[in-house]
């Protein structure tokens, strides 16, 4: 039995992470996304908002449960019995700041791995401060985020 988890600030979930999410639920039994409650970030989402979006956009993923934590990633994947860490790599520019958070988790606690995976091309360009951007320009998000954020996007800057 293949557990991981996925972290993240999620501010809020857009479709690169959930096609991140489909990649990781193909290789291994259970992932659990979390949620980072207290990120370095100021979010627009509050850390419920979070979940709740990511809930309706996964809900049609047995395999995929949803949770929050504060403090180090590697003590929550240790918790809920995880074997890794799942992160997405975009472009080059992801990479030195991933590596870093790679190479320390590993200095932490050896036995978790963290797994890489790519997005569709498509999503090479996508990030939550994109979304939060051109929602509030009024931009169409459609194509870009689930229909639940779409709609909380609207509710926030109408
Ligand atoms: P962001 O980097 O947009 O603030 P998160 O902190 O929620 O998002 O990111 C969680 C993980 O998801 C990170 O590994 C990040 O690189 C990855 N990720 C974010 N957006 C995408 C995307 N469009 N495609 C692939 N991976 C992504």
């Amino acid at each position: 039995m293949k557990r991981v988890i996925y972290p993240g600030t999620f501010d809020p979930v857009t479709n690169g992470h959930i096609d991140i999410i489909k990649r990781a639920v193909d290789l291994f039994d259970e992932l659990v996304v979390t949620v980072a409650k207290n990120p370095t970030k100021n979010c627009l989402f509050s850390t419920e908002d979070r979940l709740t979006m990511l809930k309706e956009s996964l809900k049609d993923y047995p395999k995929v449960s949803i949770d929050s934590h504060d403090g180090l990633v590697v003590e929550h994947a240790k918790e809920v019995g995880a074997m890794g860490i799942i992160r997405g790599l975009r472009a080059i520019s992801d990479f030195e700041y991933e590596f870093q958070m790679a190479l320390m988790n590993r200095k932490l606690d050896e036995d978790i791995r963290t797994i890489f995976l790519m997005p569709h091309e498509r999503y090479t360009y996508l990030n939550s401060t994109i979304v939060r951007n051109l929602a509030q320009f009024k931009g169409d998000v459609s194509d870009f985020v689930p229909p639940i954020v779409a709609k909380k996007l609207k509710e926030k800057y109408g």
